[in-house]
């Protein structure tokens, strides 16, 4: 057992972290660390925001016993947390309503958000909606005709979303506007980052309110060992290993950081390995990537010899990031966690096996993490168990899938009642 005591007063986690923002900016960063310091032992902001996730998120997640799927893995018990099941249909929520209650406190009306998929500025207009707040978020051109869906629902929470035309259209295009708009409207304004990325306190500031998740764990795997009559293996009653998919980082860090000190809990985390490690489509800042400074903070990033950052590419809209959270780059470095890569084509089957083994659709970012647990499971014995971490479900994703497996999505008027594609059935499901 050691001692873990993450990041130092400055924000860095060994040597990344940190905090690398214009001159504009550290008045605002020095106002939020100071809030946070003070709000995090409040009681009344502790007991809030427990009733939030109790009445409002609808926690504690279920943790369930994948049990048609660990049997015919043949190895290890797999474990789903579920924070598929929380309002929104992810893990995202957790950390919103935190921010945005210490937004409430510093008296910030005005709260700007970046998003890639349109998870992270889904859980921020709700929470926005919820509390009254006016709600701006920012998300590449590119992004908003890809998940034109999400960009409804944030309409309808009365979000205002900007697409932005700079660079790639993407995530790190938004993240880098979002930045530019809190410059101009440090005063009134609140910016609600979505990962465990940024300049120090948001990594630890996020870690904090998604460790909400692992902390269940910790409660919940003994109950399920005792109702299952299992004998941990690792003989203190939690599991032998904890999975999870690493796109900023956020739902990999909520579930890994209570169990940092339960040395006999290997900690993996599953990066998207895109069309292969061996290609340039791929997502897997941690293994191919090398130390850098983007966002605010020093960690892994993807970058070419002249230190721009590369494209990335993931089937996953939510792992398609060039970084990642300072804290997994610590982590990775000291070896407490694992890093490891599922392609696309491996997460799709993970999808599509989940949906028909146990009822479950995941997202496309969780799969990546089923996909991992399902080959680590061949390799392990009945006895021993690994808990997975369902960031999310997949109802977003049913159109990409649709799309990718070559099936008609939704049957339309011309193919009702018909077969088509060469005379297979309307909803051609990949096996
Ligand atoms: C956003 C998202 C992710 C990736 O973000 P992290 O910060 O790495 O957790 C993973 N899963 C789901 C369902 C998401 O919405």
């Amino acid at each position: 057992m050691f001692e873990y005591q993450q990041p130092d007063a400055a924000g860095h986690f060994g040597v990344y972290g940190g905090s690398f923002v214009s001159e504009t900016l550290t008045h605002a960063i020095n106002e939020l660390k100071a809030a946070y310091a003070h709000y995090q032992h409040d009681p009344d902001f502790i007991a809030e925001f427990k009733s939030e996730l109790a009445h409002f998120v609808g926690r504690p997640s279920p943790v369930y016993h994948a049990a048609r799927m660990s049997r015919e893995m043949g190895g290890a018990q797999i474990f789903l947390k579920r924070e598929d099941l929380n309002h929104t249909g992810a893990h995202k929520i957790n950390n919103t309503i935190g921010q945005a209650m210490l937004a409430k406190r510093m008296g910030k009306p005005r709260i700007i958000a970046e998003t890639g998929a349109g998870q992270h500025g889904v859980a921020t207009a709700t929470i926005c909606a919820r509390y009254g707040l006016e709600c701006v978020v920012y998300m590449g051109a590119e992004d908003v005709k890809r998940q034109s869906p999400n960009v409804y629902r944030m309409k309808l929470l009365g979000a205002t979303v900007v697409p932005v035309d700079s660079g790639s259209r993407t995530l790190k295009d938004a993240l880098n506007e979002a930045m530019r708009d809190w410059v101009a409207n440090v005063d009134n304004t609140y910016y609600i980052i979505g990962t465990v990325a940024g300049p120090h306190p948001y990594p630890m500031m996020v870690r904090d309110f998604q460790s909400v998740i692992g902390e269940e764990c910790l409660t919940q795997m003994p109950e399920m060992f005792k109702s299952l009559k299992m004998v941990a293996s690792s003989g203190d009653m939690q599991p032998d290993a904890v999975v999870a998919c690493v796109g900023g980082g956020s739902n990999a860090m909520g579930i890994f950081y209570p169990y940092i000190h339960h040395s006999h809990t290997r900690l993996i985390g599953v990066e998207a390995a895109g069309e292969g490690l061996d290609t340039h489509k791929h997502s897997a800042s941690l293994q191919l990537g090398s130390p850098g400074v983007l966002h605010g903070n020093r960690t892994y990033i993807l970058q070419d010899d002249n230190g721009q950052i590369t494209e990335t590419h993931s089937i996953s809209a939510g792992l398609d990031y060039p970084g990642v959270g300072p804290e997994h780059a610590f982590l990775k470095d000291i070896g407490r966690a694992e890093y490891v890569g599922i392609t696309d084509k491996e997460a799709l089957e993970a999808f599509h096996y989940l949906c028909r083994t146990e009822g479950i659709i995941p997202a496309l970012e969780s799969s990546h993490a089923v996909a991992y647990a399902m080959q680590l499971a061949k390799t392990m014995r009945p006895d021993q168990s690994i808990l997975v971490n369902m960031s999310g479900r997949g109802d977003k994703d049913i159109g990409t899938v649709a799309d990718l497996s070559n099936a008609d999505f939704f049957c339309r008027p011309s193919c009702q009642g018909q077969a088509v594609k060469g005379g297979e059935h309307i909803i051609q499901v990949h096996k």
